[in-house]
């Protein structure tokens, strides 16, 4: 999936799970923070691709020493990002998971980054291409899930533009509600 397709793709699921469990509405700011980490973390784990958008806007090119889709795109890549991005930020401000509904900005802040790159590894297992979860220790012959799309087609384009519709009416439904029952804000 190219960045935008990642990015619409894992709001648009993020977005949804918050209208669905009924937490849109009950912390505003939180959640705008938790949508837009979850953008930012959708693009991270090609940052092993030499042209990704994550690769341009870094200051050292992780393409030129990592296999694209190898261990940015693997199970042990995703539990190092979240355990030592938890341990980083956790260690300028604590990361606290009272209860959803207060999660404070920080904690959506980290949250929606570990959503945003696991939800990317979800969506590339759907590519032709696949993703080797278990890399480095076991690289699978066949990784490609029964359903699969290809890379930039006309399946991804579909899909990008059903998330992105979707992105718009559920935030539309959002501000309606915000405006008409000020008093959750
Ligand atoms: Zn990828």
């Amino acid at each position: 999936m190219l960045t935008r397709a990642h990015r619409l793709t894992s709001v648009a699921i993020v977005e949804f799970g918050l209208i669905a469990t009924n937490h849109l509405f009950t912390n505003p700011v939180a959640n705008f923070m938790l949508l837009f980490a979850t953008a930012v973390g959708a693009s991270l784990p090609d940052i092993d691709e030499y042209n990704s958008s994550a690769s341009r806007k870094s200051i050292i090119n992780f393409s030129l020493f990592l296999r694209h889709r190898g261990i940015t795109h693997s199970l042990i890549g995703f539990l190092v990002f979240a355990g030592g991005l938890y341990y980083l930020m956790n260690k300028l401000m604590p990361i606290q998971f009272k209860s959803f509904t207060l999660l404070n900005y920080w904690t959506a802040l980290w949250l929606g980054l570990v959503i945003g790159y696991f939800l990317h590894l979800i969506e590339d297992s759907f590519s032709h291409q696949g993703v080797d979860w278990l890399a480095p220790f076991l690289r699978s012959k066949k990784k490609r899930i029964l359903l699969h799309y290809k890379v930039g087609g006309i399946f991804e384009q579909i899909i990008t533009l059903i998330a992105y519709v979707s992105i718009i009416l559920m935030s539309l439904y959002w501000v309606w509600n915000l405006i008409h029952s000020p008093a959750k804000i």
